[in-house]
């Protein structure tokens, strides 16, 4: 325990879920512990994961349980970003955690402040490839909110970044108090196609558009990954595979879009390590983990292009709005 009880009354349905978007006075976490077993993507290793409560205000962090250290999913601790999001300590290079952006994205979409995530190896299992066995995993597990100031990163001025192919991200000011995406790819005459998508990031909409897409890679590209020792776990159960114009996946494809909804879930998930919910907008066109990296340190280096909003400051009204009383 921590000394905070759990908010039972007070605030009704509708203001958890506005909390669970931006700013407020309520914290998540999770309400119990849950655990899986599950293949590395890339390691081919089997690892066991455990979600557990964790402290108010510590925020998430990764726990490597075979090497006893701590590692917070933060954006600056980001180390590598070819295929997947890998976090790391400095000077360690053994203390990393890697295909962390599913899970990332299934907690920041379900509002979760808090949580401490322990695995035995060095990545977090892919399961099927989405982010919907994470959702079940917070469902089954429940959640709790908590009277505790959080605090959302408003974004105040454009901040762009773009690689030489062509592919950019940006973040630019939203005049709502939200978090909106556009999404755009490109991959010419294969079964992928263009795709395009836009929404409103919330608890409903990325459990009802964006969870269950599935992670994608070309077929040409398999056996380059498994000679380089990637993608040792990779198969068609965690993971749509397109060869040309064809779906190798014998069931096909859950959305005919999929591909695009998996690119706006990992959206999700990397800019879930500024550590707190973004109030903005955000475009990218062909944008991966890096270029996600990216855009994130850009905005968050200049104090200018972003502000903190609620939190403390709400507490303080709320104290005041108390004595007033
Ligand atoms: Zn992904």
């Amino acid at each position: 325990m921590d000394g905070f009880a759990p908010l039972t009354h007070g605030y009704g349905p509708q203001d958890f879920r506005a909390a669970s978007h931006g700013a407020g006075l309520t914290r998540r976490r999770l309400a119990s512990s849950i655990g899986c077993r599950g293949v590395g993507l890339h390691s081919g290793l089997t690892i066991s994961l455990t979600l557990k409560p964790a402290p108010l205000g510590s925020g998430i962090v990764f726990h490597r349980s075979d090497l006893g250290l701590d590692i917070p999913a933060r954006h600056d601790l980001v180390v590598e970003t070819r295929l997947c999001t890998q976090i790391g300590l400095p000077d360690n290079r053994a203390a990393r955690v890697g295909t962390i952006e599913h899970i990332m994205a299934a907690l920041a979409a379900a509002g979760i402040d808090d949580a401490r995530i322990e695995l035995d190896g060095p990545e977090v299992p892919i399961l099927d490839g989405s982010a919907a066995p994470f959702l079940f995993l917070i469902d089954c597990a429940g959640t709790v909110e908590h009277y505790a100031p959080r605090a959302a990163i408003e974004v105040l001025r454009r901040v762009r970044v773009e690689d030489s192919h062509g592919a950019w991200a940006e973040l630019s000011p939203n005049p709502e108090p939200a978090f909106d995406a556009t999404v755009s790819i490109d991959f010419g005459e294969t079964a992928i196609g263009r795709q395009s998508l836009s929404l409103r990031i919330s608890v409903e909409s990325f459990r009802r558009e964006l969870a269950d897409a599935r992670t994608f890679t070309l077929a040409e590209d398999v056996a380059r990954l498994r000679a380089a020792g990637l993608a040792q776990g990779g198969s068609l159960a965690n993971a749509v595979v397109v060869d040309g114009p064809m779906i190798l996946n014998p069931g096909g494809l859950r959305r005919p879009d999929e591909f695009v909804r998996h690119k706006m879930l990992d959206v999700v998930g990397d800019l879930a390590l500024a550590g707190a919910p973004l109030l903005g907008r955000f475009t990218g066109h062909r944008s991966g983990h890096a270029l996600n990296n990216q855009l994130l340190l850009a905005l968050l280096r200049d104090s200018r292009n972003w502000r903190s909003t609620g939190g403390a400051a709400l507490v303080e009204v709320e104290r005041e709005k108390l004595v007033a009383a």
